[in-house]
């Protein structure tokens, strides 16, 4: 074989034709291929000044020392884009792998989040069309898998910046656009499509003579995410479109090695590229992690409490359910903590998805999301933190979620809120090499926030019906998670949790229960009975309950990121068999009925037919149990009515005292000419939120990471607990005075 001109020589050549590059190129490849299984960074890491060649006694490369781009065998369109784009040094991954991905071998890559995969794939990508002189009567070339929307789009940026020199034509093809005619007439001239499966899928299913007959490279982001079971009838349908012959690149943080999901994708000798296998930990080494037992009853107050402590940060937030998400922000957003609140999932239209997605890439916020979030996403401008409100599913999901943070070389916080019966989780995370730090919270600094929550209940029924969803969609959540170990319903104190969500009372959890041989005995259970059948509920198939969340009955958000989590279409509603059947055991098993009235339970005879409505009725006014009820929030409600007069009173003396004690401060300033200190100026500073949360988040931080920073400031704390709706550091007095009035008219009206 011949020995290939140096890169010099490539470089130097500033006129070469593209017929020549290419062949260059090719030598160049061929004669560097390395050896199998020669990862450097996995054998061993690689001493900064290794020898070019040699990796150990056994294994060969001619790229093991190569640490720059521009030191690969790259068309000179392909390094310019990554000049371009800033990029210049290679990251581990893109190290290990693209020697591997360049020849054309199928690749398995493992790196922790935010090391650099995306650039792993997309380059080879490229670079292998543009060696094959693709074209646009050559069609589809490469096809590229996402998860998520997001994701997808995020990915399709990458492309164009590092792609921008070449000729390709390339697409993005993501749910919830409108545009799908316009997108059908153009794919078939596209040489790259960056995907979501769902949409792939319709245009394979419903562009006339879509074709990816051609096909070179075929690319997995997230691979274990698409080769889930949620994905796994869109995935089957789309790989049996493919041509067997082509080449194959999976990327993940959490790699999947199961035969059975690789089959598959009939992968040829695959290369699995594990450049951080070895390392002491599963995340990123500049990721401080942390964890803390919250009570379910608590969770919003440490929430708020955390808010208001970081008013400074950029801060993502896990909740298991759009419902979640909703209510928490919707109810946050009127209690105003001074920085500026988003929410994502995927309920939402995709316009504002991506909105949102851009704006928190951009600006300091707080960002509620479900585990839409959780994979790939690359916030532009780095996240501070990643708060889990709610526990992962599993070790995988935490390692995405966090991995949000602390990307390439920056740092990153993360916080995990764990129920005393979630404990276990923390046993599984360490075992699975994830340094997590656990601390004690410190109650005391806690901002209580559910009254004010009581009162804006009481205020709006839209966040009523929210609370109620987010409550009921918790407990769903809690109940079909597959690890048994850590995830109990049975364990949770519902009705302290229904209470901390502002709810005047406890909403009924009912599942239906059937029993065997026809014999219907009884229908509902509350999950506070004593004979709920809790084996019979456990024992429910994970893969149903998945995939029955494809019906789009607005109860199962909880799900979709999880299963299909952004094709919301309705596309993936065709794509399997599965569906039917799972809708009728939905219907069966999972039911919910939020809108029974309280306390009324149906009973069944022995055939299964329930009593007549009217019957129900007399035996339930014999017990008159909602009409106690009602009479309770009636007095509940009554009494915040009251309270909130009282602190109206009080608030008004208060801030009188305040003023006058700013105008005797401030005269005395200008009479000694001179300058107060902080301290003071602390205490009146209420008005400016922002101001007053900067002012607080030094000290906050710290009250809630480290488990003995005792409060010398009870004091303050107190007065602002007692103020049963909005917290006085939350809002300025006179926005309280405003809101409390106007929360009494709208009680009184
Ligand atoms: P992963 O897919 O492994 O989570 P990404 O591909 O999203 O990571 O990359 C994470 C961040 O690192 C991105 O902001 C990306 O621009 C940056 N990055 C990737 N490779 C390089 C590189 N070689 N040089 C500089 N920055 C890089
Ligand atoms: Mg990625």
């Amino acid at each position: 074989m011949k020995r290939p001109k140096s890169r010099q020589s490539i470089r130097g050549q500033k006129r070469l034709s593209e017929l020549q590059e290419i062949e260059l190129l090719e030598s160049w490849i061929e004669f560097g291929k390395p050896q199998s299984g020669s990862n450097p960074l996995a054998v061993r890491p690689l001493a900064p000044d290794a020898p070019i060649g040699r990796i150990d006694g056994n294994t060969f490369s001619l790229y093991a020392g190569c640490k720059k781009f521009d030191q690969l065998p790259l068309s000179q369109k392909t390094k310019d884009g990554l000049r371009d784009a800033k990029y210049t040094k290679m990251t581990e991954i893109q190290r290990a792998s693209l020697p591997q991905a360049l020849c054309g071998r199928d690749i398995l890559g493992a790196a922790k989040t935010g090391s650099g995969k995306t650039l792993a794939f997309i380059v080879p990508v490229l670079e292998k069309l543009y060696r094959a002189r693709w074209g646009p009567e050559d069609g589809v070339g490469s096809i590229i898998i996402s998860p998520t929307r997001e994701l997808a789009s995020q990915l399709f940026e990458v492309l164009k910046s590092v792609g921008k020199h070449h000729a390709f034509s390339a697409a993005l093809l993501i749910g919830g656009r409108k545009d799908v005619d316009t997108e059908k007439e153009h794919v078939n001239g596209m040489n790259i499509l960056v995907c979501t499966p769902g949409r792939l899928l319709q245009h394979m299913d419903e562009t006339p003579n879509f074709d990816c007959s051609q096909l070179q490279v075929f690319v997995l982001d997230e691979a274990d995410r698409i080769l889930d079971v949620g994905f796994k009838k869109a995935l089957n349908a789309i790989i049996s479109q493919l041509p067997k012959l082509r080449q194959t690149l999976l990327f993940s943080a959490t790699q999947t090695k199961s035969v059975q999901d690789l089959a598959r994708l009939s992968l040829k000798d695959p290369e699995y590229v594990s450049v951080h296998e070895e390392s002491v930990t599963a995340t990123p080494n500049r990721l401080h992690q942390t964890a803390m037992i919250v009570p379910l009853d608590q969770k919003l107050d440490m929430l708020w409490s955390f808010i208001k402590a970081h008013l400074n940060s950029k801060i993502l937030v896990f909740l298991s359910s759009c419902k979640q998400v909703k209510f928490v922000f919707e109810a946050f957003k009127k209690l105003r903590p001074g920085i500026p609140l988003k929410c994502l999932h995927g309920r939402m239209k995709q316009d504002r998805r991506m909105g949102i997605y851009s704006q928190f890439c951009e600006q300091r916020s707080v960002l509620f999301s479900t585990d839409v979030a959780s994979r790939g996403l690359d916030f532009n401008k780095a996240v501070d933190w990643v708060v889990q409100v709610d526990c992962p599913e599993d070790v995988a999901g935490y390692i995405h979620r966090v991995g949000r943070t602390a990307r390439y070389l920056s740092g990153g916080k993360s916080v995990l809120f764990l129920l005393p019966s979630e404990m276990k989780m923390l046993e599984k995370l360490q075992e699975k090499k994830i340094p997590i730090q656990f601390i004690k919270a410190n109650t005391k600094r806690l901002l209580p926030v559910s009254g004010s929550l009581t009162a804006l209940l009481a205020k709006s029924e839209d966040l009523q019906k929210l609370a109620h969803r987010a409550f009921i969609t918790y407990l769903r959540s809690i109940y079909i998670q597959q690890d048994k170990e850590v995830f109990d319903v049975m364990k949770l104190p519902v009705e302290e949790f229904s209470a901390s969500l502002g709810l005047p009372m406890t909403p009924r959890i009912r599942f239906l229960k059937q029993k065997n041989k026809g014999k219907k005995v009884l229908g509902d259970l509350s999950l506070q009975e004593e004979n709920f059948d809790k084996e019979n509920l456990l024992e429910l198939p994970r893969k149903n309950l998945v995939t029955s969340n494809l019906e789009d009955d607005g109860g199962d958000e909880l799900l979709l990121s999880k299963e299909a989590p952004l094709e919301g279409q309705g596309k993936e509603t065709n794509i399997g068999d599965v569906a039917p059947a799972t809708r009728v055991l939905k219907k069966k098993r999972l039911k919910i009925n939020v809108h029974r009235p309280m306390g009324t339970k149906v009973l069944f005879d022995d055939e299964g037919n329930t009593p007549s409505p009217l019957a129900t009725l007399a035996n339930n006014i014999e017990g008159s149990d909602d009409l106690i009820k009602h009479d309770k929030v009636y007095e509940r409600y009554a009494a915040l009515r009251e309270e909130m007069s009282q602190q109206l009173k009080e608030d008004k003396l208060r801030d009188r005292q305040r003023r006058k004690e700013k105008r005797m401060k401030e005269k005395m300033k200008r009479k000694r000419g001179q300058k107060e200190g902080d301290e003071e100026e602390e205490d009146v500073g209420s008005s400016d939120e922002e101001g007053a949360g900067r002012k607080q988040l030094g000290k906050r931080s710290k009250i809630y990471f480290d488990g003995d920073s005792d409060s010398d400031d009870d004091t303050e704390r107190k007065r602002d607990n007692k103020t049963a709706g909005i917290k006085a550091d939350s809002i300025s007095l006179a926005e309280q005075e405003e809101l409390a009035l106007k929360l009494l008219s709208s009680m009184h009206s």
